[in-house]
């Protein structure tokens, strides 16, 4: 396959306008939504709506369902910025990333016309119910189940874990389990698994949150204890959801731009620093260095990706070499950017700059987990060179 990688004069003009709208309508230093500070959400969500009224939330998503027919790479410029500016849509990442695409490829055309246009306004979060207490990398032996209650009904019991923003969702894209293994035709354990689309609002659904270092809202348990739901809430076929988390991750794990945000921290440290910069110890510097080509090295895996998700071809080999690179580079520029903040003196640019690594250095602790461990990553990748034809 060969990529060009220019985005063209297009994706200059839309960072310039997306940089201008960040600059006019979130506050000064922006932490990002998920702090102990409620106003730091309602500002997230207030930006939602502006990127919505401009087109600029969802722009690669067909007119039809509440985007402006851009091209993924536009999409691409957004994700970019965004993450590289404190992810200023908040939760709703989530919804333009995967749920969307996801709703749009395996959805009814009820569903789409439900849960596409909230999302394509920056009216609605939504929380993944995958993970459980025993199933994490083992997802397919996860335990909650949804039973036939009535002719067209279903009843949920279970328990989910690390479930992000579950405490400000309103949706929850619920992977249970309908068939046990060797009940019917279910012989394994990817089998007899579905989707279920579900409302956040209801009494049967009870979230706990748990603390972390990352701050509020972004770790959760949720119980189902006889959650009800219908036939038209299931998404995909019953007993069919491994398909559809399949084409979940391939969208998910390259739905976060992380090298945009280290690439600009990195650019930031000579600034911050001043003179400082100049007696730093070499082989620092040349750590630094190599960040900045390791940034350039997950961006280009990234485009890769993004070219094969447009032509519809992401294997999961391919989505795992992009996640294993971008969250090592998470985690070693955010230790060479600690050393480098260590070194930066008074004032009020490098206090900036130091806030910004601890809170990059906090975030990164978490990348190699979430969305599937690398340990997990590098053994997808694995199947799938040794799979290649050689
Ligand atoms: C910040 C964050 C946000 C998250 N958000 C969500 C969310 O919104 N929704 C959701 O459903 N989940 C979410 N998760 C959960 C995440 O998907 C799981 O943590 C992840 O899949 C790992 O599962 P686990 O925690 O159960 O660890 P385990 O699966 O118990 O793994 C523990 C360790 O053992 C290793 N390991 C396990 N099996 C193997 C194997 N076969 N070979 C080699 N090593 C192995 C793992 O790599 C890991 O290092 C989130 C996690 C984090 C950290």
């Amino acid at each position: 396959m060969t990529l060009d990688f220019d985005m063209g004069t297009r994706a200059g003009e839309l960072r310039g306008q997306l940089r201008e709208l960040i600059h006019q309508e979130l506050p000064e230093r922006f932490p990002g939504a998920f702090t102990d500070n409620p106003t730091d959400l309602a500002a997230a969500q207030r930006f939602c709506r502006v990127l919505a009224e401009r087109d600029l939330l969802c722009l690669s998503w067909p007119k039809e369902f509440g985007g402006a027919d851009a091209s993924v790479w536009e999409q691409t410029v957004v994700r970019e910025e965004m993450w590289a500016h404190h992810e200023p849509r908040g939760a709703q990442y989530m919804g333009v990333n995967w749920v969307g695409p996801i709703i749009m490829r395996h959805g009814t055309p009820e569903q789409q016309r439900r849960h596409l246009p909230p999302i394509a306004a920056g009216e609605v979060i939504w929380c993944q119910g995958f993970s459980e207490p025993e199933a994490g990398s083992d997802l397919a032996s996860l335990r909650t189940t949804a039973r036939r209650d009535a002719s067209d009904g279903w009843l949920i019991n279970g328990q989910k874990i690390w479930t992000s923003y579950a405490t400000m969702a309103q949706w929850c894209f619920l992977l249970a389990r309908t068939t046990r293994v060797g009940e019917g035709a279910v012989t394994k354990k990817q089998q007899g698994l579905t989707i279920f689309l579900v409302p956040m609002d209801n009494p049967a659904i009870q979230v706990r949150p748990i603390g972390t270092m990352m701050g509020p809202h972004h770790l959760n348990e949720v119980f189902f204890d006889d959650l009800r739901v219908t036939d038209a809430d299931v998404l995909g076929a019953v007993d069919a959801g491994w398909s559809v988390v399949q084409d979940v991750m391939s969208y998910e794990r390259v739905g976060i731009a992380r090298y945009a945000r280290c690439e600009r921290l990195l650019a930031a440290a000579p600034d911050a620093l001043g003179q400082r910069w100049e007696t730093l110890p070499g082989e620092l510097v040349a750590r630094w260095v190599r960040m900045l080509t390791h940034c350039r090295r997950a961006r280009l895996l990234a485009y890769r990706i993004v070219a094969l998700q447009d032509s519809g071809r992401v294997a999961p080999g391919d989505a795992a070499a992009y996640r294993i690179a971008v969250t090592r580079l998470d985690q070693e520029s955010a230790e060479v950017l600690m050393e480098i903040a260590a070194e930066a003196p008074a004032g009020a640019q490098a206090q900036w700059f130091r806030a910004e690594v601890e809170d990059h250095w906090r975030y990164s602790q978490a990348a190699t987990v979430s969305s599937g461990s690398i340990e997990m990553q590098r053994i997808l990748l694995s199947r799938a060179l040794l799979a290649a034809p050689r």
